[in-house]
Order: C-alpha cells, then sequence, then structure tokens
C-alpha cells in the first residue's frame, strides 16, 4: 500500500516537473502548443538583402517552402524520422528551381554550378555531406548515402560523383542548372568583373540556400543544407553548408542547426556547433545561444547571415542579422508559418 502510493506520489512529481519546464520553453519561443509528443519541421530559404527581390519571386519562394513543409510534416505525423522529413523536405526545395540549391543553384565563376550539401542525425551522431558536385539533382540525398553506405563523413567532386553512380543515381548534365534569369545575373556578374575587377557583389544575389531542422516523435533531432554557395564564387570553394559543425549540426544532447550566410564567416567561427555547444556546457537556452553568436559574434566581424535552430524540447530559434532570412515552420499545431523579414 505504502510503495503503490510513493508510485503514485512521485509519478505526480515527475508530470508536474516536465509539464512545467514544458510552459517555460513554450513562454520563450513556441508559437504552438505540444501535443502529445511534439513534431517540430523548421526551414529556411536562405539569409541577404530580400529588399531588391520582386514580390512575386517571394510568394513563388512562398509557395514551394509551403510545398516542402507539408510535405516533411507529413513524414513526422505518420511517425517518420527526422532524418527523412529533413531530407524529404529539402528535396522539394533543390527540385523548386526556386532557390540556390538543387535545379535553382548560383554558376560559379565558370558559369557552372558547384552544388554543396550535407545531412547529420542528432541521435547517433552519423553525418553525411557532399560539396563540388556539378550532375546531381538532389545533393542532400547523396549525403545522406555518404552517411549511410560509406565509412565516410564528406566525399568531393568526381569521387562524390563516381559514388552516386555507385548507389544507381543518375548523373544530370549542368544544362539541368540552367536558368534563364540566373544566367543573365552571371552575364552581368561577368561583364561587371571584367570591367572593375574589384568591383563587388550586388547584396541583392547574396541568398538562396536551403535547410531544415526536425524533432520527430521519437525525440530525435536532424538537420540537413544544401546550397548552390555564394554568387561569384571561385571553382572548388567550398562553403559552411557541407562541412560538419560549421553550417550543419545535430545533436539530441543540445540542438540541431542549419546555417546560411557568408560560408567563410560561419566556418571561421564554426557557428553550427559553437551554437550547441552553448547550449550544451553553458546551459543557456537555445535563443540565447544563437543571439549571441550570430548577431554578436558574427556581427562584430561583419558577417552576414543567420541560423534555424530547433533543440530537443521543440524550442525554435531563428536568427539573422541580414535584412531578411526566407523561413518557416509547422509545429503540433498543423500550422505553417512562413516569414522574410523581421518582425
Ligand atoms: N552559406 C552558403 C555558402 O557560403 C551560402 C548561403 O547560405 O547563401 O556557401
Amino acid at each position: 500500500m505504502k510503495r503503490t502510493y510513493l508510485l503514485v506520489f512521485s509519478s505526480l512529481v515527475l508530470f508536474l516537473i516536465a509539464t512545467s519546464s514544458r510552459m517555460k520553453g513554450e513562454a520563450s519561443s513556441r508559437t504552438s502548443s505540444p501535443g502529445s509528443r511534439d513534431i517540430v519541421l523548421v526551414v529556411h530559404g536562405g539569409a541577404g538583402d530580400y529588399s531588391k527581390m520582386p514580390p512575386e519571386q517571394i510568394a513563388i519562394r512562398r509557395a514551394a517552402m509551403t510545398k516542402a513543409l507539408g510535405v516533411g510534416y507529413s513524414i513526422l505525423v505518420h511517425q517518420g524520422t527526422s532524418l527523412d522529413a529533413v531530407e524529404a523536405t529539402i528535396r522539394v526545395l533543390e527540385d523548386s528551381g526556386d532557390f540556390d540549391a538543387g535545379r535553382g543553384a548560383y554558376y560559379t565563376r565558370d558559369g557552372v554550378p558547384e552544388l554543396d550539401s550535407a545531412i547529420m542525425d542528432g541521435n547517433t551522431l552519423s553525418a553525411g555531406a557532399v560539396a563540388s558536385v556539378k550532375h546531381i539533382a538532389n545533393p542532400i540525398s547523396l549525403a545522406r548515402l555518404v552517411m549511410e553506405k560509406t565509412p565516410h563523413v564528406l566525399l568531393v567532386g568526381e569521387g562524390a560523383e563516381q559514388f552516386a553512380k555507385s548507389q544507381g543515381i543518375d548523373l544530370v548534365s549542368p544544362y539541368y542548372f540552367y536558368n534563364e534569369s540566373e544566367w543573365k545575373r552571371y552575364r552581368d556578374e561577368s561583364a561587371a568583373q571584367a570591367k572593375d575587377k574589384s568591383a563587388g557583389l550586388a547584396q541583392d544575389q547574396v541568398h538562396g540556400t536551403v535547410g531544415a531542422v526536425a524533432l520527430d516523435q521519437a525525440g530525435n533531432l536532424a538537420a540537413g543544407t544544401s546550397t548552390g554557395g555564394t554568387t561569384w564564387k571561385m571553382p572548388g570553394r567550398v562553403g559552411d553548408s557541407p562541412l560538419i559543425g560549421a553550417g550543419t549540426y545535430a545533436n539530441n544532447e543540445s540542438c540541431a542547426i542549419s546555417a546560411t550566410g557568408v560560408g567563410e564567416y560561419f566556418i571561421r567561427n564554426v557557428v553550427a556547433a559553437d551554437i550547441c555547444a552553448r547550449v550544451r556546457y553553458l546551459h543557456v537556452s537555445l535563443e540565447e545561444a544563437a543571439n549571441d553568436v550570430v548577431m554578436k559574434e558574427l556581427v562584430a566581424q561583419h558577417g552576414e547571415g543567420g541560423i534555424i535552430g530547433l533543440d530537443h524540447q521543440g524550442h525554435i530559434a531563428m536568427v539573422f542579422n541580414s535584412n531578411g532570412m526566407m523561413r518557416g515552420m509547422v509545429g503540433p499545431d498543423e500550422t505553417i508559418t512562413i516569414k522574410v523579414f523581421k518582425e
């Protein structure tokens, strides 16, 4: 009798502790109420200056992002894994041709896109990545295969493409990535650079990378990022997106992060891993850690960009120091929210 009483009492205490910590989280950054088991999916479509982007183009990107969130969310709702949700969400964005990833990837100075991508499993710390691939329609899926079918984390260039072939992935021609308006921008940039080698990049070109972070019903986090890199990048240049800890990171002990912005700063500051390390070791909230890194450290260095992040309790961070970051989320209340500018 006494034992039963003790059991009931301790369960009640545990329940109250869990409920109160959840409510604290909601007050800080949740926009939706928790379900029996929280599932959350957050995406970004690149940080940068959106002020010159035509509203029609923003609307097209919003539609693609809504579709991607729907696809990823339905995986989570049906008890799929966060890894599957992240991969499927990013594939939709890669296929859309509307972002600097997959079919819409920006050109290098040679006029040919080179794509980078990474995915990470927060449960096992397994990770896979590819960089500088030129014939892969969905680099995020190749990154996943690197993670699951090789002893390595990162494959680059031809080796990555040979591996893709060995896995039955068709290599696409560079014309697959052809996009009239991107090609025009490339030609304009080439002409400007030919005239003046020090000409800076037009600010309205520096965004379009895609990324996703998810929390599944089993409580596992995952993160993924896919990009064509920055505009006017040198052939062979690799950014932060495929580098685990710089642009992509996931660890159930702390958080999942996908970054976007001028990759060189994110590499030097190991941004994704730094945010998660602060959460883990300093016991600060994800929001606080992200703000310290993106709004203080990066701003002090003029490192433009932002991150989306998710911790294992479902707290969300969407922090950026640029004029905008295309971003969206869907939580247990099934409402899809998409934003571009600061609000
Ligand atoms: N971070 C990406 C890179 O440097 C670019 C971006 O996010 O827009 O390759």
